[in-house]
């Protein structure tokens, strides 16, 4: 049998895309097919790097050409950017909160280092002018360097972890009063949109400012947010407060990628049990009742603070924490990566074109 091209995409129909529920083919995943002499080289329109699931349709797709005889050479199709705000970010992510002091900042922070961890190139945006907690949870103290030699002067963020990090905190100063703090949020905020020398990145993450003000309109309407992570604590006054910022996110059409739930049961250090001290499964309710994915939870446990105050997140510990986060970070980067397939998927122009 000799193999040509419809051979090798009439294989790869075999393989399912699971959070579509269609083969790759039909939902336009496979974006060229060539092949020279027994290579196969495979196109995919995948978007998020270490994504689990993308790995798993990746490995699919080789074993697939393998199956024909053939070595697989994949490609990964340039991603389209729709903005020219951050022309080399591939996805950006927000992640939100009804309030303060739900561990917005510490979920931003080892999600980053997670990603990182995982083998992407990641940033961390700190736009939470209120408490700009990121640097010391990164251990960053370091004055940004400027770089006057371009055409127009670039921040160079410090790098921590692997994460290249960029925090209102870093510019304006975590002493400054919190009113002039807020006055300055929008000034500050657009010039780190602008002015910061990110890099080619898999993933930004933006820690937005707690609630739903002022600040988070700026971002949203500034920035290309792919999807939003949004962090609530189990018990009922928290998740009321979520839901309102739900509402913003669906006012500005931002997608939520899912509902983490934090300090969910407590990890005593005495008698190893876990007491649920703010209730349970709140976050898991929250999530199902406005169908958005359920992310996980994360347990409160004092070693969580203890990292973040040492600069060291806890994704990167043996701890029960630790698990629990790099378990968070793969179902994000997989939301991530469904959300730009479903995207994919149903683009008007794909639409139009099967007409
Ligand atoms: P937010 O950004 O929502 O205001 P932070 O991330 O700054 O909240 O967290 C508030 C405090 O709670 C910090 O001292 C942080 O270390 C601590 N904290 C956050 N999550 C946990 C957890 N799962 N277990 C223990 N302490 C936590």
């Amino acid at each position: 049998m000799t193999t040509d091209n419809s051979t090798i995409v009439d294989a790869l129909r075999d393989v399912t895309d699971p959070d579509l529920d269609e083969d790759i083919v039909s939902s336009g995943l496979v974006t060229d097919v060539s092949l020279d002499a027994e290579t196969a080289r495979v196109e995919l329109g995948l978007n998020a790097p270490h994504a689990p699931t993308e790995s798993a349709i990746a490995d699919d797709v080789r074993d697939t050409i393998r199956s024909l005889g053939l070595t697989p050479d994949l490609r990964v199709a340039e991603a389209t950017h729709n903005d020219d705000v951050f022309p080399n970010v591939t996805n950006v992510v927000a992640v939100a909160s009804g309030k303060g002091g739900v561990g917005k900042s510490t979920v931003a922070t080892n999600l980053a280092v997670g990603l990182a961890d995982r083998g992407a190139r990641v940033g961390i945006l700190d736009a939470d002018v209120y408490g700009p907690n990121v640097p010391r949870m990164l251990d960053v103290d370091e004055e940004p360097v400027v770089d006057h030699d371009g055409e127009t002067d670039e921040i160079i963020p410090p790098v921590s972890h692997g994460v290249s990090v960029m925090s209102v905190g870093l510019l304006v100063g975590e002493d400054e009063p919190v009113a002039w703090r807020g006055a300055m949020a929008h000034n500050v905020l657009s010039n780190l949109f602008d002015d910061v020398a990110w890099g080619p990145l898999d993933y930004l993450v933006v820690d937005l400012p707690p609630g739903t003000g002022d600040v988070q309109m700026t971002i949203l309407q500034g920035l290309p947010v792919t999807g939003a992570v949004v962090v609530t604590t189990p018990q009922g006054v928290a998740t009321d407060d979520t839901r309102r910022a739900m509402r913003m996110f669906a006012e500005y059409q931002t997608s939520v990628l899912g509902v983490v739930e934090n300090m969910s049961g407590f990890v005593c250090p005495d008698c190893g049990g876990s007491h649920d001290v703010f209730g349970d499964g709140g976050g898991r309710e929250l999530a199902a009742g406005v169908d958005v994915p359920y992310l996980g939870d994360i347990p409160l446990d004092p070693a969580v603070r203890d990292a973040s105050d040492d600069g060291r997140p806890a994704v990167l510990t043996d701890e029960v924490a630790g698990e629990a986060f790099r378990n968070l970070t793969g179902r994000v980067a997989d939301s991530v990566g469904q959300l730009n397939r479903w995207r994919r998927a149903n683009s008007d122009e794909r639409r139009s074109s099967a007409r």
